[in-house]
């Protein structure tokens, strides 16, 4: 083949495949390390509601603490964990220390709030996956109802196999399914109507700058309506402007999530956040972007 330029294309892609397949060495490895060495580990967002001042869940985000790159951002690996075969292990192992997390909260007598968890579809889908939920509930005395599964919409209405039958199995066991990104992907009503689920999380391109634009503000009361038609909770992602936050109050949009109240923060400075929590008062004023 000819010229400098294909030569150096095919140079690239040869680094790239190299890259590529030396991450995945190194993510495989990282995911065999004992859960407490915490190569990958959760940091958790909080969720509030507004309008009531209260902390009414945690998100669970992975994150992987790289020798060399320093803390690396789910959407630099989860695609390639998802293509190669070890979203399952990743999934579970976050769910893992969800548990071990939310047990020792509880054992100190913080005042535990439900997690989310991203879920892809294929963790979702595995055969194993209530077996090894129900494994983990047992051995943390942790009840169902204080976990909720967000699989974004893209891969919950993807063709395939149905995941009705599974969402059900979840549900059954008190879970909660979100729907994450909503908006994102197909919106096709008919399939998702075909399931149950508790939770709509509108994406952050329909949050952020709702306040200034009328083609944000309309397409979020589209999503608002549907939400409210399949009768699920709405949660807004992505909140980081006051603006914004004002507009969806008034709205009776109160459960939000974003970098305005709090970016997602360690295990232990979630348990300071806890304490804090543990000592305010019932008539204590609403919560403030300070005490989180
Ligand atoms: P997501 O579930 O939609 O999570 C929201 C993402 O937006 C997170 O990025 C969060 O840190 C970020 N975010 C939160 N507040 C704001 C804000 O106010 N402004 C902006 N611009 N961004 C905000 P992150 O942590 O990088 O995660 C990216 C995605 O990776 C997640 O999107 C989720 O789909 C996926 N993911 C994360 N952890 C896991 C996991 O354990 N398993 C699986 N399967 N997927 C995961
Ligand atoms: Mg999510
Ligand atoms: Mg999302
Ligand atoms: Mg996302």
């Amino acid at each position: 083949i000819g010229g400098p330029l294909q030569r150096s294309t095919v140079k690239e892609y040869g680094a790239e495949l190299l890259a590529r397949s030396h991450m995945v060495f190194e993510l495989q490895a990282a995911l065999d390390r004992e859960p407490q060495h915490g190569a990958l580990i959760a940091h958790y967002q909080p969720q509030v509601d507004y309008a009531r001042g209260t902390l009414i869940g945690l998100e669970a985000l992975v994150r992987w603490q790289h020798p060399v790159r320093g803390m690396v951002f789910p959407n630099s690996f989860i695609p390639l964990a998802e293509s190669t075969d070890k979203i399952y292990q990743l999934d579970m192992l976050v769910l893992e220390q969800v548990c071990r997390d939310m047990r020792a909260w509880l054992d100190v007598g913080l005042p535990v709030v439900p997690v989310s968890l991203n879920f892809s579809r294929r963790s979702l889908l595995h055969p194993q996956v209530i077996g090894d939920l129900q494994a983990l509930l047992a051995r943390y005395a942790i009840d169902g109802s204080m976990l909720e599964f967000e699989v974004t919409e893209s891969q919950l209405l993807e063709t395939g196999e149905v995941v009705a039958p599974r969402v059900a199995q979840f549900r059954a066991l008190g879970a909660r399914i979100a729907v994450d990104d909503f908006g994102t992907g197909y919106s096709n009503l008919d399939a998702i109507s075909s399931f149950p689920f508790d939770r709509l999380k509108v994406d952050r391109q329909f949050v952020h700058g709702v306040a200034d634009s009328d083609k944000v503000a309309g397409l979020f009361h589209l999503i608002q309506g549907i939400a409210e038609l399949f009768k699920a909770e709405l949660l807004c992602e992505g909140l980081e402007e006051e603006a914004d936050l004002a507009w969806l109050a008034q709205r009776g949009a109160d459960r939000v999530q974003g970098w305005y109240f709090s970016a997602a923060r360690t295990p232990e400075a979630i348990v300071r956040i806890l304490t804090v929590l543990r000592e305010r008062t019932p008539d204590a004023p609403a919560l403030t972007v300070q005490q989180l």
